[in-house]
């Protein structure tokens, strides 16, 4: 399927790794050229090579912390005006209500709700002169079934999500189209550091924790960065026009619900 973005500009934030790289890859694919970002200078460029050589792209690589105002503020220079924005950082550290303070709430809104805010408040006015524009934001599935451990995700997410559903709204007559992907568990460095802390709890292997979640899945495995890249680029294609302000799930089956 032609997606019908061939030529447009894309910043792709978190995008070295994981589901960010799978998301830049697919875009890249369908001839989107790219800004990257990423904190750890070498993976990023390294990935930005690897994507100009393999799709024949102009790809700009900018290593900074999204989740900072200095770091944004150097993204968004080198970035200019973009017709994809895609919004991506870190999740928030696991742990237990009782851990956590104000301060772990600041730090997890700011970097998961108050960061993707800011990108697309930065980017957004250009995409309605232009009469085009796509915007999707990484969440998690902890958004619509919570993972009790990540209690700051699921806050901080949850803010994203309600500001979505009223902005993707405002901006939809202008062409502009908001929609969130929500990951359930996905092969990724991610996936790894959470499950080697369940090993760790239950004094399991790796591949044991890894084992155990997948039998949970209706899929009984993980998703792959490619299929979560594949599902983004369909969401900033031309086809997705009338998608406005949804929450896509991508999760194997994980979410026992009927709607
Ligand atoms: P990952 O494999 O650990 O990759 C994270 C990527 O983001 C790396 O390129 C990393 O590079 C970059 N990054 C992290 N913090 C950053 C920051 N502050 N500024 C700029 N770049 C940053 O993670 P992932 O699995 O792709 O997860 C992506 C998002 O989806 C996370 O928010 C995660 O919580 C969420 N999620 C993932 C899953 C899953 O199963 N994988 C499920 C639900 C939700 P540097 O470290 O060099 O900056």
């Amino acid at each position: 399927m032609d997606l019908g973005i061939a030529g447009k500009r894309a910043l792709v934030c978190a995008s070295s790794k994981g589901l960010g790289r799978g998301c830049a890859e697919a875009l890249a694919g369908a001839g989107v050229n790219l800004v990257l970002n990423a904190r750890g200078a070498d993976a990023l460029e390294e990935t930005a090579a690897a994507i100009r050589k393999a799709h024949g792209v102009e790809v700009t690589a900018v290593a900074a912390d999204i989740t900072s105002e200095a770091g944004r503020a150097e993204v968004l220079a080198a970035a200019g005006d973009v017709d994809i924005l895609v919004t991506n950082a870190g999740g928030p550290p696991p742990g237990m209500w009782t851990d956590w303070e104000r301060e772990d709430f600041i730090k997890a809104i700011d970097a998961n709700m108050l960061t993707p805010i800011a990108l697309m408040k930065a980017l957004m006015p250009g995409m309605i002169d232009r009469g085009w524009g796509r915007v999707v934001n990484i969440t998690s599935q902890s958004v619509k079934s919570p993972i009790a451990v990540l209690g700051l995700s699921n806050s901080a997410r949850a803010g994203l999500t309600g500001y979505v559903a009223g902005t993707a709204r405002q901006v939809a007559e202008k062409g502009v189209v908001i929609n969130n992907l929500l990951p359930g568990i996905h092969a990724t460095d991610r996936a790894d550091s959470l499950d080697s802390g369940v090993a760790k709890a239950q004094g399991i292997s790796l591949e044991e924790a890894r084992d155990k979640r997948a039998s949970g899945i209706p899929a009984r495995r993980y998703g792959t960065a490619e299929e979560f890249g594949a599902t983004c680029a369909f969401m900033c294609s031309q086809h997705a026009g009338y998608m406005i302000g949804q929450n896509i799930l991508l999760d194997g089956g994980a979410l026992n619900a009927t709607l």
